[in-house]
């Protein structure tokens, strides 16, 4: 619910009510056996108009794993989402120019779908939504987090919002403020940033043909490109997409007319999908690999791009999120069980034990991808040209991808 002023504590505090601290305060607050474990979310800006894109929610578009969609299904976000999501039914990987492509499909994994595809507006409306109708939860808008300080048993913050300000107590802060965390700073929490040297370039786009749940990644001289499948707005075949290219280009593209655009993009991306007849908005995303040196101590949590932020090529960022924030809230749980609380010490080493090798495998599988993919040297080439040869080739290896690619892996 919707709340004007804080209590003085709570269990859990929540700052951030983007996608990953609204999707985390939402499935713990349905799923937890502690039924009067108090919630606070602090989120910065303002509530959403309903048929708003802007704010926190871009005109961009999310594919979510199969594994996302089990574990958002535990709770009830799952249901909401649904009928807005348009299912991956197969990818198709191929490489610009060159020899090598495959395809992996839902049926051969014998599963439903690879994914779903959300637009974020949908994602964010519903979160928002489902936030303001919790009774469970207290959801503090257009607020900021002033200070931060450690207690004894948690974290002690001074959370405003106009001319108020309150000083707010909890057992256990999670930060999901995302990439740029002045509550890191103020912590002394450092991260480790590698720039990539490429922007990723965001819109929707109308083709001539339905795209049949195919989502492409084509790897191009200049970045990979991803287009995902959308649902149909009124007869348009939709499709989103992520374009990464180098920051001249980027600056060049946003500048193009619109016939321009089209023939750059469809020159990138062929004719799979016939003639593009619109392009939407486009949105511009620097892109970076920024890592915390620290994800837990006494009384704090960091969960999502504050915690790790990725590449876009494999769509991995708010799949591995989800199942950071799935094993947070087992670890909470089993913490309860034993008689300790949430903010515990003992409680958050054994989140980071569960974690760490997801985490880690994703980052390191992410950046190889962006590298290999993104390099013009001869050996490079080669070993992209025989890998996608080889996925093709051998069902073994392509099942071995797709696990990753649903999150089940
Ligand atoms: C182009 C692009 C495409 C992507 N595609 C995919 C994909 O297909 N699949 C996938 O899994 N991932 C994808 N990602 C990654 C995904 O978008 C991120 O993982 C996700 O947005 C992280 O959400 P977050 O809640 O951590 O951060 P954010 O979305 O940045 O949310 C942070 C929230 O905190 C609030 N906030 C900030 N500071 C404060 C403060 N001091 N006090 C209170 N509130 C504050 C902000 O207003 C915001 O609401 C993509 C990323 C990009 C750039």
């Amino acid at each position: 619910m919707i709340i004007n002023s804080p209590q003085n504590s709570y269990d859990i505090v929540i700052v951030g009510g983007g996608m990953v601290g609204a999707t985390f305060a939402l499935t713990l607050s349905e799923t937890t056996s502690k039924s009067n474990l108090t919630i606070l979310v602090v989120e910065a800006t303002a509530p959403l108009a309903k048929d708003s894109i802007e704010s926190n929610f871009d005109s961009r578009s999310t594919a979510l794993s199969l594994g996302s969609k089990e574990i958002l299904g535990e709770s009830s976000i799952w249901s909401d989402l649904y009928k807005n999501a348009e299912a991956i039914r197969s990818i198709n990987v191929s490489d610009k120019g060159r020899l090598g492509t495959t395809t992996i499909s839902s049926e051969e994994q014998n599963v439903e779908a690879l994914g779903f595809v959300i637009e974020n507006k949908d994602l964010g409306l519903t979160l928002q939504n489902r936030l303001t109708a919790s009774p469970k939860i207290h959801f503090l808008v257009s607020a900021n987090i002033k200070g931060v300080t450690p207690r004894a048993n948690g974290m002690s913050l001074r959370v405003g919002r106009g001319e108020s300000d309150w000083i707010v107590a909890s057992t256990l802060l999670v930060l999901a403020d995302g990439g740029r965390s002045p509550v890191c700073r103020d912590l002394g929490i450092s991260h480790i940033n590698h720039a990539y040297n490429q922007h990723a370039i965001v819109s929707n786009v109308a083709f001539e043909k339905a795209h049949e749940g195919v989502a492409f990644e084509r790897f191009t001289d200049t970045g990979p490109l991803a287009v995902l499948p959308l649902r149909k707005f009124e007869t348009e075949n939709r499709c989103s997409i992520v374009w990464s290219v180098n920051p001249d280009e980027s600056d060049e593209i946003l500048h193009l007319e619109e016939a321009e655009l089209r023939k750059r993009l469809q020159n990138s991306f062929g004719y799979r999908l016939g003639e593009i007849t619109r392009i939407g908005r486009l949105g511009c995303f620097p892109l970076n690999q920024v890592l915390a040196r620290e994800q837990i101590r006494p009384g704090l949590v960091l969960l999502g791009n504050v915690a790790h932020t990725l590449h876009p090529v494999a769509g991995q960022g708010m799949n591995l999120a989800l199942r950071d924030m799935q094993s947070l809230i087992i670890s909470i749980e089993g913490g309860f069980k034993d008689g300790m609380d949430c903010g515990d010490m003992r409680v958050l080493q054994r989140y980071m034990e569960r974690q760490s090798d997801d985490q880690y495998q994703v980052i390191t599988f992410t950046d190889k991808l962006v590298s290999l993919f993104s390099s013009s040297a001869p050996s490079e080439m080669l070993v992209r040209k025989f890998g996608l040869l080889s996925l093709e080739l051998f069902p073994f290896l392509r099942k071995t991808l797709a696990k990753k690619a649903m999150g089940l892996g």
